[in-house]
């Protein structure tokens, strides 16, 4: 045993215990706050969902405090290394005072309005999301632990970030991995209005933190929105996967020619078109397409229309080892499409939010698709998710949203003897 940390009589007042197989507190030892259901050899105590237990090692060695999930693969999350530390109300309230100070270091006046204050296990409050919108936070409690210790943190917030009302958006898939039902309501203080308005860069957009995707908007892309609108002064914009119409109306207000807005999701479309009048510019520079973007994107190159600049944002194709292969198909087709209405001279924004996609990966399907597409690009630049929703070092699985920007830089016919994945075997290939 490495770990000099504490001993078996350290602990959480000989409460339950999860005892490791032989070795399997290596990835602990190295800070990775997750027990795999694999590396359990027994439990003693017999702990219930979201209780607090002492991790330790097959010799009895202490190694971690965390949360029990007794359904979840993921069994147990580390809330701390340190024996001496408690779980408990103060544990939760200093953590998140630490999470809001960062917050204040990184981000201006203007971007806390609309940030993310706790960022999950990269924040070391595993499980937890908060957004705050304007005078509101919303809440993401995904994880047995989380929702154990729901109110204390929900009262600390409250305190510490001083918003109008905390509202709860419990109603991810992944709750049900922990056994946990979805829920959703108003958590603390005032109900939300229908509609919350935030500004973003000088820009203002409306928030359904009630409906929308995830906590309402997709904060994680604020400086991508930033870097696309600065290349958008004058270009015919195709925002694809526009949702909300984030990155449509950053080029809209940055001076784009025209903005074609394509998502299937009508509701989504609506308040795309609400946040161009909000903001004061021409609906008439900006087309709302409803509909499946493998489609639309096929319309748009059969019938030769192209674009300068184009964002492409697509959902999380890959939510599971098992979709990896189909999501890279996906990811590659709707590539090839984009490359396909890619004008000369034109710029791609291209987006992954898969964490199980790695970027190397992410980058060759990008390549196979502009082959495919029979262009030639450059990349420019590399993206990633804001800082305010950082990844913890120990915890790579933290790092999910990856960017390309790929300039057009003319045609590039396949050699005689190239099949692409896609046209040969219907897959792109994946490495391993
Ligand atoms: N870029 C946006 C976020 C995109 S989220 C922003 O900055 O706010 C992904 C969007 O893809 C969602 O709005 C969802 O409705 C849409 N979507 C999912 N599948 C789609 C499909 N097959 N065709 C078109 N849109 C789709």
């Amino acid at each position: 045993m490495t770990n000099t940390a504490g001993n078996a009589a350290a602990g959480n007042g000989g409460g339950p215990r999860v005892v490791l197989r032989a070795g399997r507190e290596k990835s602990l030892l190295r800070r990775h706050p997750w027990v795999f259901s694999g590396a359990v050899r027994s439990v003693a105590g017999d702990p219930g969902r979201g209780d607090t237990v002492d991790i330790v090692a097959a010799d009895g060695a202490f190694v971690a405090r965390g949360a029990y999930s007794p359904r979840s693969q993921i069994r147990a999350r580390v809330w701390t290394f340190d024996p001496a530390e408690n779980v408990d109300d103060a544990f939760f309230r200093e953590r998140i005072r630490s999470a809001l100070a960062r917050r204040d270091a990184l981000l201006g006046a203007q971007a806390r309005q609309a940030c993310r204050l706790i960022n999950a296990e990269s924040d070391g409050l595993l499980g937890v999301v908060a957004d705050r919108y304007g005078d509101f936070i919303v809440c993401q409690f995904l994880a047995a632990g989380a929702e154990r210790w729901k109110g204390a943190i929900a009262a600390s917030l409250g305190e510490l970030a001083a918003p109008r009302g905390i509202y709860e958006r419990s109603d991810a898939d992944v709750r049900l991995k922990e056994g946990l039902a979805p829920v959703k309501g108003r958590l603390a203080g005032e109900e939300p209005p229908e509609l919350i308005e935030i500004a973003e860069q000088g820009r203002r957009y409306l928030v359904d933190v009630r409906g929308g995707h995830k906590t309402g908007f997709y904060l994680d892309q604020r400086e991508n929105r930033a870097a696309f609108a600065e290349r958008a002064a004058g270009k015919t914009v195709l925002n694809c996967f526009a949702y909300t119409g984030g990155f449509g109306v950053a080029a809209l207000a940055a001076g784009a020619a025209r903005v074609v807005n394509v998502d299937s999701s009508q509701p989504s479309l609506a308040l795309a078109a609400r946040n161009v009048e909000l903001n004061g510019l021409d609906p008439a520079r900006c087309e709302n397409v409803a509909g499946d973007a493998f489609e639309v994107l096929r319309a748009f190159a059969a019938g030769g229309r192209t674009f300068d600049l184009i964002a492409l944002d697509p959902p999380k194709f890959a939510d599971s080892r098992a979709h990896l292969p189909k999501a890279c198909r996906a990811y590659k087709d709707i590539n090839m499409q984009a490359f396909k209405v890619l004008g000369r001279g034109g710029m791609l924004f291209t987006f992954s939010c898969s964490g199980l996609l790695a970027p190397d990966l992410f980058q060759k399907i990008v390549a196979d698709a502009a082959l495919d597409a029979g262009r030639c690009a450059q990349i420019v630049a590399r993206l990633g998710q804001a800082a305010d929703h950082p990844a913890a070092l120990a915890f790579p699985e933290g790092t999910y949203l990856k960017g390309l920007v790929a300039a057009e830089c003319g045609d590039n016919k396949p050699a005689s003897g190239w099949k692409s994945g896609t046209q040969e075997r219907g897959a792109t290939r994946i490495p391993g």
